[in-house]
């Protein structure tokens, strides 16, 4: 099931996407994306509500909204979580990642709102210099509250999978010596277009993420490739805390950011990005 959040007269509504993604199911019971997954309806009772229905509404007349507009905690993201992007940062930022076990890399991406689909990235080039990247990522959003849930029981917690565009300034990752600030101003984190339910997959979902500039093939790799798999996260991070419902993880990108080529392709002025999960789909946005 296909799920968004959209815009119609000035109210942001949640609905379903038929079959060939052309008509909106509205789902009046819920006034957000969060309100619906912390309600903890099924995909099943979701279909039922929805016959009940009147007339769809074309998603060519309405505004596209983020699946989340307004996260209510910050992202939680992984760093180096495939082989060949770390290869290609340690070369790049020319580091020496250390010997010995390997854990995953989280942190956290500041977000007081998402950016959707067809809206802009701003460039903020004050403050960025030359130094804007794209990261293409699966992100996963949890379903219902998880506390110390075992790898094996990981996947009842995932609510659904997104695109998500972890969009990142490298002079600021540099200069303040981690990911927070280069990786939290306003409008770095676009998403969607749409939330794809859980149930639509296997386990593990098996993925393929490309992402496109003005049309040229960035990165193209897939998430049998990830080094820490949903399980893994979901399972290691509620040893700690609960990852609590609506909680969006960006798990990761591939090789093939901008920083990774030499001389590097930083983004500018009126490029388009177009992150794309096949079974998901496709999230363009236009940098300004
Ligand atoms: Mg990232």
């Amino acid at each position: 099931m296909k799920l968004l959040t959209y815009s119609l007269n000035g109210s942001d509504r949640v609905g379903v996407l038929d079959e060939k993604c052309l008509n909106i199911y509205t789902v009046e019971k819920y006034s957000s994306m969060q309100e619906l997954i912390e309600s903890g309806i099924s995909t099943e009772e979701l279909m039922e509500l929805i016959k009940q229905h009147k007339e769809p509404v074309a998603l060519a007349n309405v505004v596209k909204r983020p699946p989340i507009p307004h996260p209510k905690q910050d992202i939680i993201c992984l760093g180096w979580n495939y082989s060949a992007h770390k290869e290609e940062s340690v070369k790049a930022k020319g580091i020496n990642p250390g010997d010995g076990e390997h854990h995953a890399i989280y942190f956290g991406k500041r977000v007081s709102a998402t950016t959707a689909d067809g809206d802009i990235i701003p460039g903020h080039w004050d403050i960025t210099e030359n130094s804007l990247d794209y990261e293409t990522e699966l992100a996963l959003i949890i379903g219902k509250d998880a506390y110390r849930v075992p790898k094996e029981n990981a996947y009842d917690h995932v609510f659904g999978y997104t695109v998500f565009n972890d969009v990142s300034a490298r002079n600021l990752q540099k200069r303040h010596q981690q990911f927070y600030f280069g990786k939290s101003l306003f409008g770095f984190c676009p998403m969607g277009p749409f939330i794809v339910t859980e149930g639509e997959f296997s386990r593990p979902p098996s993925f393929r993420l490309r992402t496109r500039v003005n049309g040229e093939l960035r990165q193209d790799s897939s998430t049998d490739l990830m080094i820490f798999d949903i399980p893994h996260i979901i399972s290691e991070l509620s040893k700690g805390f609960v990852l609590k419902a609506g909680t969006i993880i960006a798990t990761g990108t591939p090789a093939g950011v901008g920083m990774g080529f030499t001389p590097p392709k930083y983004l500018r002025p009126g490029d388009v990005v177009e992150c794309e999960i096949d079974g998901i789909g496709v999230l363009h946005n236009e940098v300004k």
